[in-house]
């Protein structure tokens, strides 16, 4: 290698899958997407029974199917191989652990739940495209992302402290035969404004009307709501879209 800056190619590392503690040892590429066949990476010993810590045999594998962030613009699919132990006192049956790669029973790896999130958020992304990236139906990639920004952003309960100035937009959310539904997206917009970093997810509430807004600014805290500047953005439907004290209002 004549630059010391490059290093070997590695399908692990380029997939970042290196941080979901899987190696990556197969993979069948296609027009369509790719499938990635993996194994987990043991930082400790996993055969110990998780009810009497007496040593476990190995007894068989099952194959745990994740949709991983798309590489390429299309699907890429993970078949993670799980060990699966038989404790020899108790009789006892467990499975690898795979929680760095995923939370318990998602069919998402964590990066692609990232990624969806992103990509909706940030790339205003509808969540039906978000699912065709991923390879997933519709109702699997709604529910990851909704539980995900939950559990990364909108959980965290000290999310409004520094927030002065917030930016409210809205987004198709499904296309429906009746029409569509929206939800109103809140963002802190004051990392932007002080060139301190990116601007932060902290809350989603579906609808798209000026009372849906109202009713969550409502909900805040009075001194907090009072000191905050809102921006309407893009796609909030605002008659007026400079930064204003008050509430933004919808033109129709
Ligand atoms: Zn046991």
């Amino acid at each position: 290698m004549a630059d010391a800056t490059f290093c070997p190619p590695d399908l692990t590392v380029f997939c970042r899958l290196d941080d979901l503690g899987l190696v990556v040892v197969g993979q069948r590429v296609s027009a369509t997407g790719a499938v990635l066949v993996c194994r987990v990476v043991e930082l400790h010993d996993d055969g110990f029974c998780r009810r009497c810590g007496a040593h476990g045999t190995a007894r068989d594998s099952v194959t745990r199917r994740l949709a991983h962030e798309p590489f390429g613009w299309r699907p890429t699919t993970l078949l993670v191989r799980v060990r699966r132990y038989r404790c020899a006192g108790c009789a006892h049956v467990w499975r690898q652990d795979t929680t760095r790669a995923a939370e318990p029973r998602s069919r998402l790896s964590r990066a692609a739940l990232r990624w969806a999130l992103v990509a909706l958020v940030v790339g205003h992304l509808t969540v039906a495209r978000v699912a065709e990236a991923l390879g997933v139906a519709w109702d699997t990639a709604n529910d990851a992302v909704l539980a995900e920004g939950h559990r990364v952003l909108i959980g965290d309960p000290t999310r409004f402290n520094a927030a002065a100035v917030i930016g409210v937009d809205e987004h198709v959310w499904r296309h429906t035969r009746r029409g569509d539904k929206y939800v109103t997206v809140i963002i802190d917009l004051t990392p932007v404004r002080d060139g301190s970093g990116p601007a932060r997810l902290l809350d989603m509430v579906a609808g798209r009307s000026k009372q849906v807004f109202a009713s969550w600014l409502a909900a805040r805290p009075k001194a907090w709501a009072g000191g905050i500047e809102v921006v309407a953005m893009d796609g909030f439907t605002a008659s007026s879209p400079r930064p204003s004290r008050s509430c933004p209002t919808r033109s129709r």
